[in-house]
């Protein structure tokens, strides 16, 4: 249920809802929004009688959300929500984010000249896996903690602020503590406890879809953490599982308009697991941009013959810096800030 207040209600209006709402052992979650506040409810099994609230002072609707996803959803929030990276950096509207680096983060040596690298051909947070998740047991599984203090030494000095996966719930703790943002990785986009984990937090988290994820159950993945308290949600478009092996994934570009629709939540393109072909990345960060999304992520690496994971799709740092050039002659003609 969600109830909106008239134009001209007062603070004491606003309270009075929440109180009848929490009187009824649910929870309210108010949200000012540009003309005037809806007050979200939670933890109803069943339906609510909106005549529970339409008599209250102050109240113009009551409306019935039906989804099974609330707070992810475009009827509970209007004004497309914001996302602050590491203090700095704001993926939302009205602007286009850059998210680039290794892979993994293999080295520390690695990982500065990469990062370095990136920065000065104009991305805005650093990424790099320090936990990996791979298909098989025998492939590189990253430097855990050690490549978290590197990824934060990179940040450190290049003034980037990174994103990095968390596998599990101790991993969480970790990443939470080195990092700015916290990646959700496919394969985990329904761990329900990881997710109400990450819920608890107030860093921003990155939910890639799940490689045959709906995206409704994406959204509803993403509930799991809103609706925890944690409102600072990104969705993370990786691709999708396809007959064709000409591509890694089939990158569902449908996706980010969809989202636009169903969602007040930013999104974020990755061209380079959803396609896991070096000369598809650019193309698809090009479509990523054009549909209308926040930002991309893409892998860049200088040596990608020698790289622990994933070689095959990191562009090349000269493919980086055109790929950048090129998203800004876009942002500049859809009138978004890169
Ligand atoms: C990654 O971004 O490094 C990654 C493992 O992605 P995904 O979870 O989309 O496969
Ligand atoms: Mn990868």
């Amino acid at each position: 249920m969600l109830v909106l207040m008239k134009k001209d209600h007062t603070p004491e209006n606003v309270e009075g809802v929440r109180k009848k709402i929490e009187s009824m052992g649910f929870a309210a979650h108010v949200m000012p929004g540009d003309h005037s506040v809806a007050i979200g409810i939670t933890g109803n099994r069943g339906a609510i009688d909106p005549g529970e609230f339409l008599l209250l002072p102050g109240v113009a609707e009551a409306l019935r959300v039906t989804r099974e996803y609330k707070m992810a959803s475009r009827d509970f929030k209007r004004k497309d929500t914001e996302i602050v990276v590491g203090g700095k950096v704001t993926i939302g509207p009205g602007r286009f984010v850059v998210i680039a680096g290794p892979c993994a983060v293999e080295s520390e040596e690695q990982t500065l000249r990469i990062a370095r690298l990136v920065k000065s051909h104009g991305a805005h947070i650093l990424r790099g896996g320090a936990f990996k998740p791979r298909s098989s047991p025998y492939a590189f599984q990253g430097l855990g903690l050690e490549g978290l203090k590197i990824l934060k030494k990179a940040s450190l000095e290049t003034g980037l602020p990174t994103v990095t996966e968390a596998l599990d719930h101790r991993g969480l703790e970790m990443v939470n503590e080195w990092a700015d943002m916290i990646q959700i990785g496919a394969r985990n986009m329904q761990n329900f406890s990881l997710l109400q984990e990450c819920g608890k937090l107030k860093k921003p988290i990155m939910l890639k879809r799940g490689m045959s994820a709906t995206i409704d159950e994406w959204l509803m993945a993403a509930e799991y953490i809103l609706e925890q308290g944690n409102p600072n949600v990104v969705l993370c478009e990786r691709g999708i599982r396809s007959y064709d092996p000409q591509t890694r994934n089939l990158l569902d570009l449908t996706a980010v308009p969809v989202i636009k629709d169903l969602s007040h939540l930013p999104i974020i393109v990755d061209p380079s697991h959803g396609t896991g072909k070096r000369d598809k990345v650019a193309p698809m960060a090009r479509g990523a941009i054009a549909v209308g999304a926040n930002a991309v992520m893409v892998d860049v690496h200088d040596r990608p013959a020698e790289a622990l994971c994933d070689g095959p799709q990191a562009l090349l740092p000269q493919d980086f810096e055109k790929l950048v050039q090129s998203l800004r002659s876009l942002a500049q003609a859809l009138g978004v800030a890169l």
